[in-house]
Parts: structure tokens; sequence; C-alpha cells
């Protein structure tokens, strides 16, 4: 973000304003972790803020402060419509286009409020203002900078400490991931300072787990994981009555994938499950192999160069049209 957008941005919100805080479907902890950090600090400035999520997210990620007066738009359509055309500043964050938030983007279309991006995907389109860093390892690192920029890193008590550090562990693998820079840690031991508690967030987040879960994780590792070998690739499916067997909850399937990258010479993985009628494919990789362009290119999606999703209308379609096209991406 340029210095003079900022300090437009800074004047701005130098008196109060009424401020929606937005992010994309599907909200993981990088999603509610940055707003509910944005949240509560705007709150301390004294704006009126709401969050508005366009649909609902799993319960491992509900205890931030703030989280009981999330408005889901799904089931609140009339009530984040009001206070979205009344909103004088729309904070968009963790996603890098509107077609992300589903049909809440028509409502935000409508609105006459300034709009600024807040995100770490790649190629991101305009809005009034951006604060994009395809670089960041998450967009709760980019909200700490924009506290930092903002000159009030000391604003950042307990509660939006552990909101920022949930964002960044889940968005980095817990840390593991080549996004994590110097600076990522440098960040993680000013939250801690702040009162952050590296355990407590983990257990919440990770150790949460219902028994039906782990048997679904069970189920896709021992019958559903297909492995191409001569493509060094790894796919597993999981179609709607599977997902009624194991008493699916939204959330459940998170991080699969990863095990399926995790397989030895594997270096392109994909998840794909059946959800509301399409299928929802979920991409890794790794070094320079870009699901981000396979998940633009074939599967109206992208991402991150190594983490990407996309959707098809068949498992069927989805995994004929993967193995067909995969080979284009890992040669170049
Ligand atoms: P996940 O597989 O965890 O759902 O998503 C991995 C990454 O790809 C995330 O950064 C997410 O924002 C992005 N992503 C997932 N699904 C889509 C999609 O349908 N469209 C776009 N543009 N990005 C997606
Ligand atoms: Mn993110």
């Amino acid at each position: 973000m340029k210095a003079t957008e900022l300090n437009q941005l800074k004047a701005y919100l130098s008196k109060p304003r009424k401020v929606v805080i937005t992010t994309h479907k599907g909200p993981d902890g990088d999603a509610m972790g940055s707003s509910l950090a944005l949240y509560n600090y705007l709150l301390k400035k004294g704006h009126l803020v709401h969050v508005i999520t366009p649909n609902d997210y799993p319960s491992y990620l509900k205890w931030m402060k703030g989280d009981e007066h999330v408005i889901e738009y799904c089931f609140n359509e009339e009530k984040a419509k009001k206070i979205t055309e009344s909103a004088e500043i729309i904070f968009c964050l963790d996603f890098n286009t509107l077609t992300r938030i589903d049909s809440y983007a028509t409502v935000l279309e409508r609105s006459n409020a300034l709009r600024v991006l807040i995100d770490h995907h790649q190629q991101p389109d305009t809005f009034d203002f951006n604060f994009s860093d395809t670089s960041a390892c998450s967009t709760a690192q980019l909200i700490f900078e924009f506290f930092e920029l903002l000159e009030d890193a000391d604003e950042i008590d307990q509660d939006i400490a552990e909101c920022l550090y949930a964002g960044i562990m889940t968005d980095t693998g817990n840390f593991r991931f080549s996004s994590v820079s110097a600076k990522t840690h440098q960040i993680v031991s000013f939250l801690m300072e702040k009162g952050a508690r590296n355990d407590w967030v983990y257990d919440q987040i990770h150790d949460n787990n219902s028994v039906n879960r782990l048997k679904l994780l069970g189920y896709c590792l021992s019958e559903k994981m297909e492995i191409v070998d001569d493509l060094a690739v790894a796919i597993i499916t999981l179609n709607k009555e599977e997902l009624n067997r194991f008493n699916f909850k939204k959330g459940d399937t998170e991080g699969i994938v990863n095990y399926a990258l995790s397989v030895e010479g594997v270096n392109v993985a994909a998840f794909m499950v059946e959800r509301d009628g399409i299928i929802k494919i979920s991409f890794r990789s790794k070094g320079n192999i870009s699901v981000n362009q396979l998940a633009r290119d074939h599967f109206n999606g992208g991402g991150h160069i190594n983490a990407a999703g996309g959707v098809a209308s068949t498992i069927k379609e989805a995994t004929t049209k993967f193995k067909r096209t995969i080979l284009n991406y890992i040669n170049n």
C-alpha cells in the first residue's frame, strides 16, 4: 500500500465509522482469525463494526472473541443487507476476487462503501485500497502489518493476539510451510508477549476432533487414496453418501489433502468432495508446480502456487480432467 493511500485510510479511520468486515466462503482459521482480530481492534478504536461471513464455519474456530456477533449471510440475509447498505467502509479479508464470497457479492457491489482488500492470494482484483502481499504466509500476518502501519501494534491485547496467532498457525500448517519467514516468527514472538497462548490455541483448533472425523480420515487413507505412480500424484475423493456415513460436520475434511501430499514421492495431491451438488477440490503441490494455475485454467478456481482450490460438476469429470491436465504443470 502506498504511503498516500495509507494516509488517506488513516485519516478516514480517524473518526468513528460504520465498518463491515467480510471474508471468503467456507471461512478457515486465517479468515476468522484475521476478521476477528481486525474487528476487536476497530471496536477498541470506537468504530461500529460487524463481521459478515458468506456462510457457516467449523465449530473449532468459534472460540475467538466476538465470535457470537458474527453474522452469517446465508442465515441472516436481511440483517446483513441492511448493515452492508449503511456501511461506510468494508474490509475484504483473505480473498482476491468477489466470486469468493458467493451471493453476498451482489450485496457488497450495491453498497457505496469504500472497499479495502487485505489479502495474500495471487492476482487480486483492484479495490479502492489494496493491501496485498502474495509472499505473506497469511492474511493474519498482513493484519498485524496493517496495525504496524497504523502505528497501533500496541493496541494488540491477548484476544487480538490469539486471533492473529490462530490465523498464522492454521495458514502455515503449524509453521511448517515455506511461506513462513523470519518476520513471521518475530510477529509470533510479539503476539506471545501480548499474551497469546500457543498451546491453548493449538488445542482449541486441533485437539477437538470428533470420533467420526478421525474415522472419516482413516477411511480416506485406507480405502480412498489413489496413487498415480507415473504422475507422482495422489487423489482422494468422497461422495455425499460417504460423508453421511461419517456424520460429516463442517471442517471435518480440512487437512486431509495434506496426508495425500505427504506420501513419499508424491508432488501433487488433490482432494475432491461432493458438496451442495458440486465437487469442491483442494489441490496441494511441492516446489514450483503451480496448482494455482491448474485451478485457474481448468477448475474455475485459484489460490496460491502450492495450495489452491476449484470446482467441477462430478467426481468422474474432476478426476479425469485432473489426470489429463496435471502433466502440463509438472513439466513446466
Ligand atoms: P483449501 O483447499 O484449503 O480450501 O484452499 C486452498 C487455497 O485455495 C486457499 O487459499 C483458498 O483461498 C484457495 N481456494 C480454494 N477454493 C477456491 C476457489 O474455488 N476459488 C479460488 N479462487 N480460490 C480457492
Ligand atoms: Mn489465508
